[in-house]
């Protein structure tokens, strides 16, 4: 039997409930991930763990999220990584308007919150291939 390695997930989320929904909604799938509590902290994690795939708030103290994908992609040109971790934001609002801000911030995807299992699932699935 194949053993998958374990893929390196980032949440970067400012609201405790939401964490913890989350966290939930990650061991339903037999995933863990790694909990930031604003934009600032997820780019410090990244840069020491280099994750796969971080999902990012983009509404949080001290640094939004958009700023810190946009340092997280800063970071990884600089560096010259062939890695390049997917980030998806996650908002509540209507998102379809925020797309190209979004995108020029340096995220691949975004979703709504709460995460549901389904969504996240379906990101999951493109990791494990
Ligand atoms: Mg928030």
């Amino acid at each position: 039997m194949e053993v998958q390695k374990e893929l390196k997930i980032l949440l970067a989320e400012d609201n405790k409930i939401n964490q913890q929904i989350a966290t939930f909604t990650f061991k339903q799938l037999q995933l863990k991930c790694d909990i930031a509590s604003n934009g600032s902290e997820a780019f410090e994690m990244y840069q020491q763990k280099s994750h796969d795939l971080i999902f990012m708030d983009i509404q949080m103290p001290v640094m939004d999220g958009l700023e810190a994908a946009r340092l997280i992609r800063a970071f990884e040109k600089e560096s010259d990584s062939l890695h390049r971790v997917y980030i998806v934001a996650l908002s509540a609002n209507v998102i379809s308007e925020k797309r190209e801000e979004y995108i020029d911030a340096g995220m691949d995807d975004f979703i709504e919150k709460p995460i549901q299992k389904s969504m996240l699932q379906s990101f999951i699935s493109q990791f494990r291939t």
